[in-house]
């Protein structure tokens, strides 16, 4: 395998392969981009089948970070670190402790927080041996799952702007996918604007819940992208935007926080073809990576969250600029915002010191 010629490598700086042989820990860390900052990813624990595919997401997933910061218009680059293993027999203090040695071992270049398979918890183990994590209880800004549907309300009322021309969210018919830790906190602020909610989960209490709390209109969850609504919230699962269900859907605008929602790249077309107009992904739910900036292990100063929540909301702004340039170059949204992020990094930044 190289790891130079791999079809993800896209110029990253740096790639750290570790092993702890006491502790079992195999990692990688990958930085792709740090002309904005130090690196902010998380970091993720997964039973790799092989090598190969623990590299090509750790690339891959690395890369989407400066891209994600980019937009977010934070200070940081893009980084992201994978441990090979099991997150349910492998886990272990001291391979966290390990894990933590590492990401000092870059002395700054990169800053790791919490992500699939590791607990905040487990962050904190990293926390013995290093200063440079995020996301922890000590830093101030807690649970992300406010601040991402905060930037998703915003990023929504921008899009609802843009493509139906109305400021007023009163009466709006909005379909959200998935009740969760997102989910729910995005139908409590459009209950608050007066929209109308379609839900669905495969948690039935949670969509009881919802038809309590706010009046909401229970759906099938193999049929909420279909229902007739100026909205659609995918808020659950990635690649619910595909070949099937894009015919399918009944909306103008498709705004949620769920990551990797387009199946494949052609999707944003697909979208585009029908006159949807898609709210990128990683552009709309980047409110907690946002929040997490403005904890005092990063920025330095107290946790403001007055200060953090009217960051987040300037999601709303970059998407609404976004649009604009989608429209005057005719290209998908998708890929208007990868261009407008290129526009805010510069080439990879030597590492080689
Ligand atoms: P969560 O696990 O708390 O909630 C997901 C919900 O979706 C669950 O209630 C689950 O039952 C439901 N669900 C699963 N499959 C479904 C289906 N087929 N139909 C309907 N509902 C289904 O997750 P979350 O933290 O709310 O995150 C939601 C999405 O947003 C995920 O894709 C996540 O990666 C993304 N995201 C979350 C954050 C955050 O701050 N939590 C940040 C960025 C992106």
């Amino acid at each position: 395998m190289s790891v130079f010629a791999h079809p993800e490598f896209d110029a990253h700086e740096k790639v750290l392969f570790g092993h702890d042989p006491d502790t079992g820990l195999k990692a990688i860390i990958a930085l792709h981009n740090t002309s904005r900052g130090p690196a902010l990813g998380g970091c993720r624990m997964w039973a790799y089948r092989s090598d190969e595919e623990a590299v090509t997401d750790v690339l891959r997933l690395s890369r989407g970070m400066t891209y994600k910061s980019a937009l977010a218009d934070l200070p940081f680059g893009g980084g992201k670190s994978v441990i090979i293993g099991d997150a349910k027999t492998m886990k272990s203090e001291a391979l966290f402790r390990a894990m933590g040695r590492l990401v000092e071992s870059l002395g700054g270049r990169y800053r790791v927080a919490e992500d699939v398979g590791v607990t905040v918890a487990d962050v904190e183990a990293m926390a013995r041996e290093t200063d440079y994590v995020a996301g922890i209880p000590a830093g101030g800004a807690g649970d992300p799952s406010p601040a991402t549907a905060w930037g998703v309300f915003c990023g929504l009322k921008a899009s609802v702007r843009h493509r139906l021309g109305r400021d007023d969210l009163r009466g709006l018919t909005v379909a959200v996918q998935g009740l969760g830790a997102v989910g729910r906190h995005l139908c409590a602020h459009l209950h608050a604007a007066g929209a109308h909610l379609f839900v669905a989960d495969l948690n039935e209490q949670a969509v009881r819940q919802a038809v309590e709390a706010w009046n909401a209109v229970a759906v099938a969850p193999d049929e909420i992208h279909t229902v007739a609504a100026e909205v659609f919230a995918p808020c659950a699962l990635g690649a619910v935007l595909n070949d099937v269900s894009i015919p399918q859907l009944d909306c103008a605008v498709v705004a949620g926080s769920a990551n990797n929602q387009l199946a494949t790249l052609q999707d944003g077309a697909a979208l585009k073809a029908r006159g949807i107009l898609y709210a990128p992904d990683y552009v709309i739910n980047a409110g907690g990576i946002v929040n997490i900036s403005h904890e005092s292990q990063l920025s330095g100063a107290p946790y403001d969250k007055a200060a953090a929540f009217a960051h987040v909301a300037r999601i709303g702004d970059t998407l609404a600029e976004i649009y604009r340039l989608a429209e005057r170059a005719d290209l998908p949204t998708s890929e208007a915002a990868d261009r407008l992020a290129e526009q805010r990094f510069k080439p990879a930044v030597s590492q080689a010191a």
